[in-house]
């Protein structure tokens, strides 16, 4: 059978989800890349939900599919050779994916915002910051120059960069990483979006630093009731900010889980092996663990379990049979909210 045949079960929601739905769906959503050796399958059936006011946090190795599916809910896929081959995102129940450019437009930014990895290149290094800001007020809502620099300041300020009055005429390169990347989130801010979308926010930054630009993206979030998606390959960087986890690999959801279940018990082998190859003070001087091989070529995705070949539990059910993303129960029987695990064996991994 086609794996493009089936359908994984969708991600259930864990205690307290908000009465008015979802804020955001994506439902069985596919993205390919049409290239000259064939089509690669980079998004494969994805679906997952974000409430206003939580954080969903995605995470998986490079070129596991978790930001082409933010491209696609942006609607900023490189298309050709990128497009969306199925599915739907809902945004407030409307679907995103049937709209117009012009109306597309109109929510990036106003009401779903993104943030990147990279701030150096996402800011324009001939422009001032101060003008880079007031050009969301100025665009959106026809403020002055004078008074979108007003609001500038306000937003410097919100983010916590120190001087923010004297140093709103500086240009991107004379402020830090750290303060670059609190200057994107101020402009994702700007116009207070619903949705963020923070794509490795942190990646480029020294671990300190990483560390207060997670804590004041959380104070914000919270702040503003929004939903965020966290897209990261480190769950390091997750515990004490998300709600809930998705993991994914080569372009599907492989598991996911409220976050501290999933820290304190994983229900996929490469959720585990994840977990293992975080760094931990007990063990220093100790080889840091890492899962072998590397994740499958998107346009020859591996028979059965696109994990098996670097899974030490596989066995010839993993190489024969893809495994669906199903409901995963408590030691009792009793179904765990917000739980799924697309592993054959994960009541082994689970309670073993
Ligand atoms: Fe490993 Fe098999 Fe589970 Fe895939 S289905 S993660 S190969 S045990």
């Amino acid at each position: 059978m086609s794996s493009r045949t089936l359908k994984d079960s969708p991600v259930a929601e864990p205690a307290g989800q908000s009465a008015d739905g979802p804020l955001l769906e994506v439902e069985d959503l596919h993205v390919e890349f049409v290239t000259r050796e064939g089509v690669a399958r980079a998004v494969n059936g994805v679906s997952y939900s974000v409430d206003a006011g939580e954080t969903l946090a995605v995470l998986g190795e490079s070129g596991s599919g978790k930001s082409v599916t933010a491209q696609a809910i942006m609607g900023i896929l490189d298309s050709p050779p990128g497009r969306v081959a199925g599915g739907r995102v809902l945004f407030k129940g409307r679907d995103l994916l049937t709209m117009t450019e012009e109306e597309r437009r109109r929510i990036r930014g106003r009401k779903i915002a993104m943030i990147f990895q990279d701030a150096l290149s996402a800011l324009n290094p001939v422009f001032s910051v101060g003008w880079q800001l007031g050009e969301m007020f100025r665009v959106h809502e026809g403020m002055s120059k004078k008074a979108s620099l007003v609001k500038a300041v306000e937003l410097m300020e919100r983010v916590r960069i120190p001087a923010a009055k004297q140093r709103v005429n500086d240009y991107p390169h004379q402020f830090s990483g750290g303060m670059r990347q609190r200057i994107m989130i101020a402009m994702a801010l700007a116009l207070e979006p619903d949705l963020i979308i923070a794509d490795e926010p942190t990646t480029a930054l020294d671990v300190t630093v990483q560390a207060q630009v997670m804590d004041l993206l959380a104070e914000l979030q919270a702040e503003f009731h929004m939903g965020l998606i966290l897209i990261t390959h480190d769950l390091g960087v997750v515990a004490d900010v998300a709600d809930k986890i998705a993991v994914m690999y080569a372009g599907r959801i492989v598991e996911t889980a409220p976050v501290h279940e999933l820290y304190a018990n994983p229900a996929h082998p490469y959720t585990k092996g994840l977990l293992r190859s975080i760094p931990r003070l007990d063990q220093r001087g100790q080889d840091l663990y890492a899962i072998k091989g590397l994740p499958p070529n998107l346009l020859h995705l591996p028979a059965g379990c696109s994990f098996h070949p670097r899974c030490e539990q596989a066995t010839d059910l993993c190489r024969g049979e893809r495994p669906l993303l199903s409901p995963v129960a408590g030691a009792g029987g009793e179904e765990l909210p917000g739980r799924r695990s697309a592993c054959h064996f994960w009541k082994e991994t689970l309670h073993g």
